[in-house]
């Protein structure tokens, strides 16, 4: 009965609108800052160079990459495959998003991949990064972004100064619960126009939040659950256009069979 009276009236409401939020900084600065924060990424974590991986994750990216909200937004995505155990992935603002070899482990089809992906994409087009370093409440912060910027100086360094970094609680990869939930439905919308089943992603934080492991708490402090996350996603799959899910690369199992070959580092917490 209760199932029925969702589907009907969430049927006839259509997908929620989600708009990005405050923000100080130029779509531009958004793909700037985004591109230097990807620069620094790249020196401190190991990035695998597979190729059947590097393929794998810009197929269903770019097939999440095609779909109506994030063509609108007009940036462009790149997709990286991290050797780090954790189950984790994160964008940064403008587009350059990382995928930990935890994550690719942990999903049990690509469905749940694209979920995730989808999540993270969805920070992107929203701009939670730079919409929460706008409110971060900073006199400077404008004045770092009318600035000039010398060859040697870059935004991120300016805004390293000020204290937005790229540390654990960053506000640039550190998003508020709000944040999260709409991540998740924009990310339902994403991964249900590439062909995957929005209620894969709801399977998945379900999953990982019966795991009481490290790599689960991580995931979970990265992306707080915003409460009932799995059911929110459910109620926003009954808002989209009825339709076939079931797509796949065809490649998923390839992609686990290279994943088995990847020498993984030990999780960060193990190095200290
Ligand atoms: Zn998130």
């Amino acid at each position: 009965m209760v199932t029925l009276f969702l589907s009907t009236a969430a049927g006839a409401q259509g997908p929620t609108q989600l708009k990005p939020g405050f923000n100080l900084f130029t779509k531009q600065q958004d793909i700037q800052l985004g591109q230097e924060a990807a620069a620094e990424i790249r020196k401190k974590v190991v990035i695998v160079k597979d190729p059947l991986l590097n393929a794998y994750v810009n197929m269903v990216g770019k097939r999440l990459a095609a779909s109506r909200e994030a063509k609108d937004s007009g940036f462009t995505f790149s997709f990286e495959v991290v050797a780090d155990p954790t189950i984790n992935a994160f964008a940064l603002p403008g587009g350059p998003m990382f995928i930990n070899t935890g994550l690719l482990k942990a999903v049990d089809n690509e469905a749940q991949l694209a979920g995730v992906m989808g999540h993270e994409m969805s920070h992107v087009i929203l701009r939670h990064g730079t919409n929460q370093a706008s409110k971060a409440d900073l006199i400077q912060i404008p004045l770092a972004l009318a600035g000039q910027l010398t060859d040697s100086d870059t935004l991120m360094g300016q805004l390293s100064q000020l204290g937005i970094g790229l540390g654990a609680e960053s506000v640039l990869l550190k998003f508020s619960r709000a944040d999260e939930s709409q991540a998740d439905i924009m990310g339902s919308h994403l991964m249900a126009e590439a062909g995957y089943d929005p209620d894969e992603l709801a399977r998945f934080f379900e999953k990982i939040k019966s795991q009481d492991t490290a790599d689960a708490i991580a995931f979970l402090s990265d992306h707080p659950n915003p409460g009932d996350r799995s059911r929110a996603i459910k109620v926003e799959a009954l808002r989209l256009p009825v339709q076939d899910y079931g797509y796949q690369t065809g490649e998923f199992r390839n992609m686990k069979k290279a994943l088995a070959a990847v020498h993984q580092p030990p999780p960060k917490a193990h190095q200290e």
